[in-house]
């Protein structure tokens, strides 16, 4: 069996996701491997379908029992024998596991590295009587003091290349900075690793900061729109997770909090509620998250400000897991960052107490940008992004930009006048001429005071703002924080450099992004049928199938078990298991509202069918596109005509791209014009020769034949 038909037959994926099908090929070549994927990227299927593959055991070392508890009953579901050994097992359980794995019936076990390599078991000499073929290290850069989540337990497993010379270690994390990466790969002793790096961009989250007011309007507000919906709320303290909860629940939310100080029966409880959809909201403090892989999380809130950006990122990745549209939404507020930044010094230690409030001040632009984003969150972890994401709040928003430089030199000549000496208020006041007796007379002789009186005091303080974010002002000081020109202002001053501001405008359309049409009433139906069998199971709903395979199904209605197949996320195992109890509900459904299957748009969708397509007929060129072409001007779309031709939907996009080409068709017709910018701009930054990673960069909200679209345009244009 090849990788790809194994992926399609236990996991019912069509295709592999970022490196997956190049990591796996290096396992299955017995060679050492670490794994630099986001959360939700698809981490645990690099390791998972080897396993399938190999003839022998697969150890998974994890940190978290909850984990392993999800993981082991998600392949268990899928038909693949896997298990884990932990202390609350009973003596017979544990040998009923032990003959288990004697008679070769396990496919991959789990462990704690504290269970490996503890003194008070003998479980290495044992493992080595079996045939290990995989050995797979979860969150890898626990292992790592530089890391986020040093767990010391990990660093026995520095043993493991000795005791297991032969048998390949593939190392997964979802951390990325390169101390990190480095630590890890020295401290496991990897063999000559290959590392594979994937994009961290989340395509499928929006990133929106809104400034904090009164937090619970605010947060209400929010949730009132997404009820039924699973969140996770973020708050700095255990006793504010608490307080949060109760008013939620007074004001009808199914909400439960959750944070270190609770007793361990407590947390295992609210944990549980939320997997299994009885809790829809979980509030807690960074201790929740990292044993949940609940892949419907479909938005994370931060109502305090995160102490940097890598604890943000991570959080903000537990939502959409299931590659479908999720929200990653903060409340800012400066005083939250003035009580952070007295947390970041930490008496004794200069060297640490600077890193930690570098990382804070990177939170705190982050906060305050007027650019995308997304662009910096990805700047942030070294990697390239263009400008403009189309997916967060600041890049949904509208801008009219226009010459500042006027402005900018005010501000600067002030700064320069007052001997860079005073903060941002005074020299507000003084550039507005204020009368305040707190002004020094000999400042009110300056020719620069007053200069500013035209703009109202909050203009400045988002104009100085601004002149900081683009580091033409810098902010120094201890104690009091005073405004100090940089290298660069001479050339603003000096009338060299011109200043772009920005003035902010939201455009009332961004919420017109094409939805998918899919049923909404089956889409609930089905989400109880699954929480029955799930029920039946005693698992979590999202074990049996996530969210997005159900999406599909309320989308193209199929009808029997063949069709079913063909919708993601049915392996041969659960089509057998649950197929006919979930398709009983849209078969009921589309009786009642007269409706058909519509999976002959789903299988044009596939990709990656060029035998049928070229052995097909032998028609020229020019005659299929202009077939493809009349279709369109009859006003069909590309998925019409795509089930109507049975070509792809991606041929389909080239052929019309190529009218772009001729100029018989408006590029407009196929792409918007924001998106077509965007493209331009990713197009300009990474060239047109290879579409992959355009696509890749672009995320979801853009396809191929978008980018396609408009590279003929381009060309067209030349
Ligand atoms: P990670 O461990 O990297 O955070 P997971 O391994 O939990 O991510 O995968 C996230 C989700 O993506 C899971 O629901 C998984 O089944 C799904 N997934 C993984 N690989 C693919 C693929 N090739 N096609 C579709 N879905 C996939
Ligand atoms: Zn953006």
């Amino acid at each position: 069996m090849t990788p790809l038909q194994a992926l399609q037959k236990y996991f019912g994926y069509n295709t592999f996701r970022h490196q997956q099908e190049a990591i796996i090929q290096h396992i299955l070549n017995k060679q050492d491997v670490m794994a630099l994927m986001p959360t939700g990227g698809g981490k645990s299927l690099c390791y998972q379908l080897p396993a399938v593959l190999l003839n022998g055991l697969t150890i998974v070392i994890s940190p978290l029992i909850a984990l392993m508890k999800d993981q082991v009953d998600s392949l268990n579901v899928s038909g693949i024998p896997a298990a884990f050994l932990n202390s609350a097992q009973t003596p017979d359980e544990q040998r009923l596991l032990v003959e288990k794995l004697r008679n070769n019936q396990v496919k991959l076990l789990y462990l704690a590295p504290e269970r490996l390599f503890g003194n008070e078991n003998k479980l290495v000499p044992f493992l080595k009587t079996l045939n290990v073929v995989q050995i797979a290290i979860d969150e890898a850069h626990c292992i790592s003091q530089w890391g986020h989540d040093f767990r010391p337990e990990y660093l026995m497993l520095a043993q493991l290349k000795n005791e297991f010379p032969n048998v390949p270690v593939i190392a997964l994390t979802a951390t990325a900075d390169k101390l990190t990466q480095k630590d890890i790969l020295e401290k496991l002793n990897l063999h000559k690793p290959a590392v594979f790096v994937s994009s961290f961009n989340r395509a499928n989250i929006t990133y929106t900061v809104v400034p904090k007011k009164n937090s619970f309007k605010q947060l209400i507000a929010f949730l009132n729109e997404r009820r039924e919906e699973s969140g996770i709320i973020y708050c700095l303290s255990r006793k504010s997770t608490e307080d949060l909860a109760l008013d939620l629940k007074n004001a009808g939310f199914a909400a439960e909090a959750y944070h270190a100080g609770l007793n361990n029966e407590t947390k295992a409880k609210n944990q549980e509620a939320f997997l299994r959809d009885d809790v829809k909201i979980i509030v807690a403090t960074i201790a929740f998250g990292m044993g949940i892989n609940k892949s419907n999380v479909r938005y994370v809130v931060h109502i305090d400000l995160p102490k940097n950006i890598e604890g943000y990122y991570q959080e903000t990745g537990r939502a959409g897991r299931d590659g479908l549209a999720s929200e990653a939404l903060l409340l800012y507020s400066p005083g939250d960052a003035g009580k952070l930044q007295h947390f970041a010094r930490i008496e004794g230690n200069e060297e640490q107490s600077r890193i930690m409030l570098n990382k804070l001040n990177d939170m705190v632009r982050y906060c305050q940008l007027q650019t995308c984003r997304r662009q910096y969150l990805m700047n942030y972890f070294d990697e390239a992004f263009p400008p403009n994401c189309g997916s967060c709040d600041v890049c949904l928003t509208e801008f009219k930009r226009f010459d500042g430089t006027l402005i900018a030199q005010k501000a600067l000549s002030a700064v320069s006048r007052l001997n860079e000496r005073f903060g941002v208020n005074y020299v507000i006041d003084f550039l507005r001429g204020s009368k305040n007796e707190k002004i020094r007379e000999e400042h009110k002789q300056l020719k620069t005071y007053g200069i500013g009186a035209d703009i109202s005091k909050a203009d400045w303080q988002r104009y100085i703002r601004e002149l900081i974010t683009m580091e033409y002002l810098q902010v120094t000081g201890d104690g009091y924080p005073v405004l100090k020109l940089t290298d660069q202002s001479a050339l603003v001053l000096k009338g060299i450099q011109k200043v772009e501001f920005i003035e902010t405008q939201v455009t009332e359309e961004h919420h017109t992004e094409a939805v998918p049409l899919h049923e909404a009433e089956l889409l609930s139906r089905l989400k109880n049928a699954r929480r029955d069998i799930a029920e039946g199971e005693n698992v979590p709903a999202y074990i049996i199938v996530s969210d997005a395979t159900l999406l599909e199904m309320a989308t193209y209605l199929p009808q029997s078990l063949d069709e079913l197949r063909l919708i993601s996320g049915f392996g041969d195992v659960k089509l057998a298991r649950y197929g006919r109890e979930l398709l009983q509900p849209v078969k009921d459904y589309c009786k009642e509202k007269s409706l058909e299957s519509k999976i002959a748009y789903k299988s044009a969708k596939r990709e990656r069918k060029p035998k049928t397509e070229r052995t097909r007929s032998p028609r020229s060129g020019t005659d299929t596109r202009s077939e493809t072409f009349n279709l369109y001007r009859q006003g069909k779309n590309v998925m019409e005509i795509a089930a109507e031709r049975g070509l792809s939907q991606v041929t389909i996009e080239g052929h019309l791209s190529h009218f772009v080409q001729t100029g018989d068709l408006d590029v407009n017709e196929l792409v918007s014009e924001a998106k077509l910018h965007v493209i331009l701009e990713a197009l300009e930054s990474y060239g047109a020769e290879r579409l992959a990673p355009l696509k890749e960069v672009l995320g979801d909200a853009y396809t191929y034949g978008e980018i396609k679209a408009v590279i003929s345009w381009m060309n067209k244009n030349q």
